[in-house]
């Protein structure tokens, strides 16, 4: 019998990296979990620590990363992704994305190992363009307040293109649009975690600026199946550039709103707040790349999306 791929993800305990765990474990993979649990929770992988191919390691990834044995490949998602945890959290987030991304990417390449960057729509910053393919360079204020999550990322994927381009590491990044589902937190602070959890609450729901502005929102099944397709794709130069995830269907954050009052039968009123500095007014995908390389698409509807985090968010209430 041949011994299982083993895959290295960081900041598996949290929302993504929970799931990504959870599906290369279904695929037969050995999976290290590393995540010192900033912002990850080990509720999330708590269903996993019976697997005797699952180990938790509670690690930072900006400290240190041993790792005994063959690695085949390094998912790198440790980072607080949340706009109210990486402005709390200024300096870590500067951390996980480029001191943390060095280290990921020097195990990767002491290893062999494939490697695959969790970047970001924030890559982007606020778009000039819309939707955004992979092409568009973005527009990002360097000094705002949320730079600490975007140029961080910008400069993880800076590193990861040197480590392919110098030292020949099997690279790929995915730029990952806005995803919800079961295991966000609820005091996230993102939109489709706080409206759900008000309208639950019946508390208001909290609009920030007009709620004109526009996002497009991924079932993380669908993300999960996407990021898989790209670690499992063929190396190649067409892994080069990044690939653009998320779901292209673009609404504004006053549509979410009125879809999770009428999907929760909530009679919360809506509330008007202060627009956040640089709040991206617009972000949609273009996915043509991965839909045409990787054959991947969405295929869960957003009311079907919501349906099955109303339903997480429920149970954790009760
Ligand atoms: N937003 C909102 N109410 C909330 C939380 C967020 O109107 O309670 C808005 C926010 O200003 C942004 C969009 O929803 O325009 C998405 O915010 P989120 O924090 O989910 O992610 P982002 O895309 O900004 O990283």
């Amino acid at each position: 019998m041949t011994s299982p791929l083993r895959a290295v993800v960081t900041g598996g305990a949290g929302f993504l990296g929970s799931h990504l765990c959870e599906r290369l474990l279904d695929l037969g993979y050995e999976v290290l979990c590393l995540d010192n649990l900033l912002t990850g929770n080990e509720q999330n992988i708590a269903h996993l620590a019976g697997i005797p191919r699952f180990h938790f390691l509670k690690q930072d990834v900006t400290e240190r990363m041993d790792v005994d044995g063959p690695v085949d490949a390094v998912l790198h998602f440790a980072s607080p992704a949340s706009p109210i945890d990486y402005l709390g959290m200024p300096i870590e987030t500067l951390n996980a994305g480029s001191i943390g991304t060095h280290k990921a990417l020097a195990l990767a390449k002491d290893k062999k190992a494939r490697f695959l960057l969790a970047s970001t729509s924030e890559v982007y910053g606020d778009p000039l363009v819309n939707p955004q393919p992979e092409t568009y360079w973005g527009n990002v204020n360097p000094i705002g307040p949320r730079s600490v999550y975007d140029e961080a990322k910008r400069f993880a994927e800076a590193i990861t293109m040197a480590y392919r381009r110098y030292y020949e590491v099997d690279t790929r990044i995915v730029r990952i649009f806005n995803t919800y589902g079961p295991r966000m937190r609820p005091n996230d602070g993102r939109v489709v975690s706080n409206f759900i959890v008000q309208a639950l609450r019946a508390d208001s729901l909290t609009i920030y600026g007009e709620g004109t502005q526009t996002r497009s929102f991924c079932y993380v099944s669908d993300l999960i199946s996407g990021i898989v397709a790209l670690l499992q794709a063929a190396p190649g130069d067409a892994m080069a550039m990044p690939f653009n995830m998320g779901n292209p269907e673009e609404r504004t954050v006053r549509d979410l709103a009125s879809r999770v009052l009428a999907l929760t039968g909530s009679s919360s009123a809506i509330e008007a707040r202060d627009l956040p500095v640089d709040d991206p007014q617009l972000r949609c995908p273009d996915i043509t790349r991965a839909m045409n390389i990787l054959g991947w698409r969405p295929e869960v509807d957003i009311d079907q999306g919501l349906r099955l985090t109303i339903a997480y968010f429920r149970k954790q209430a009760a």
